[in-house]
């Protein structure tokens, strides 16, 4: 007899019920995997990892997990890092070969960073706030008194948060006599460097960014490394509100982002991306997602707070929100503008004899076409 007080993998006369083991808690979390929508076809590689699955590496205040081509082949362009930091506990000062985009999630965190061109910035962020370091340009991150957590893409799959470039291990690799002779100073001066990275460690939490700054001179940046996005009012739609955070913000960046918010019920209608990547982390509530290949490839996905999602570029997709509350998810794109382009928009100034004999719709769709606006939540 079929139990069907649990799910089962049924829809119609498709389907039957699971005779042998099975794991109830996560096919509950993954409905439309466990029972494939009909409309799903063919071999679309994964594009969903749970942090939760991520190894977490903990550290003294602190931790770092990562999802990267490792954990998901399909994420050629993009990898995402979440970490958190305890009150006063530190990043430490170093730099990599990708770009850096940060957004926080939870408590208050300091970003500092100095450039090429000598020009320094040290600021404090809070949620919703977000920076941008290019590549090879060094920085460190503290977490102030209510400790903070954020997120971190960087514009290559292949990154690790744990191969990045450190103060701590750039001193340990010189020779004793290189160093004392770049500072000027006698070795016993460098007696104390350690001899193994850091990386994540406790200090006392900082002082005040007015203090601190006083401290520095005054040489900030032309151009921020910070946006205080959560000062910003997101463009309102019917059924949520979106964020554009890109090359107008950062005029150096490789790394655009769409933060969207949809409401029980709403859907970021059917679109693609023409040229770069998308990478999702979704923060609030639950979603589902199907994206579409050629040739006749789909497959639909579930995502939950915590989830990443991934969406290689040109492909089609949505965001449905299928909680009861608000979906927040952010989209991070390996390019330097953010762009889409939309299904209703496309088939809205497309001939509507062509678009009528193409698709065999009445007049009805095409009257609702005829008023479309480019929505980018509906
Ligand atoms: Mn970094
Ligand atoms: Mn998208």
């Amino acid at each position: 007899m079929d139990d069907m007080s649990v799910a089962q993998p049924i829809n119609g006369t498709h389907g039957a019920s699971v005779a042998g083991p099975r794991n109830i808690q996560l096919e509950g979390q993954v409905p439309d995997i466990f029972a494939a929508p009909l409309t799903d076809k063919g071999s679309l590689p994964n594009l969903h990892f749970p942090f939760a699955f991520a190894h977490n590496r903990l550290e003294d205040g602190g931790w770092a997990r990562e999802v990267t081509v490792r954990e998901m082949p399909a994420m050629k362009e993009l990898a995402i890092v979440n970490m958190r930091l305890g009150p006063g506990v530190v990043r430490e000062l170093h730099w990599h070969k990708e770009a850096e985009w940060s957004y926080i999630t939870a408590g208050k965190a300091r970003l500092t960073v100095v450039d090429a061109d000598g020009y320094l910035s040290v600021d404090d962020l809070e949620p919703g706030d977000i920076w941008l370091v290019p590549s090879g340009v060094p920085h460190s991150i503290q977490g102030l008194e209510e400790g903070t957590e954020f997120v971190l893409v960087f514009d290559d799959g292949n990154f690790s948060e744990n191969q990045t470039l450190l103060i701590t291990e750039l001193m340990a690799h010189l020779p004793p006599s290189v160093v004392a002779k770049n500072f000027g100073l006698p070795e016993a001066a460098f007696k104390g460097l350690p001899k193994e990275e850091k990386y994540i460690f406790r200090l006392p939490v900082p002082a005040s960014l007015d203090e601190v700054r006083k401290q520095l001179p005054n040489n900030p940046p032309p151009q921020s490394y910070v946006f205080h996005a959560s000062k910003v009012p997101p463009n309102k739609f019917d059924g949520g509100s979106t964020k554009v955070v890109d090359v107008k913000q950062f005029p150096e960046t490789t790394l655009s982002a769409l933060i969207i918010e949809l409401e029980p019920g709403a859907m970021r209608e059917v679109h693609w991306h023409p040229d770069g990547d998308e990478l999702q982390y979704y923060i609030k509530g639950e979603a589902r997602m199907t994206v579409f290949d050629a040739t006749n490839n789909a497959r639909t996905f579930n995502y939950r707070a915590g989830d990443v999602g991934y969406v290689p570029k040109t492909l089609a997709h949505y965001i449905e929100n299928t909680g009861t509350e608000p979906v927040l998810v952010i989209n991070v794109f390996s390019t330097r503008r953010y762009r889409d382009v939309s299904l209703n928009q496309w088939m809205a100034l497309t001939p509507p004899d062509m678009v009528r004999g193409t698709l065999d719709i009445d007049d009805t769709v095409m009257k609702a076409l005829r008023r479309e606006r480019r929505p980018v939540v509906r």
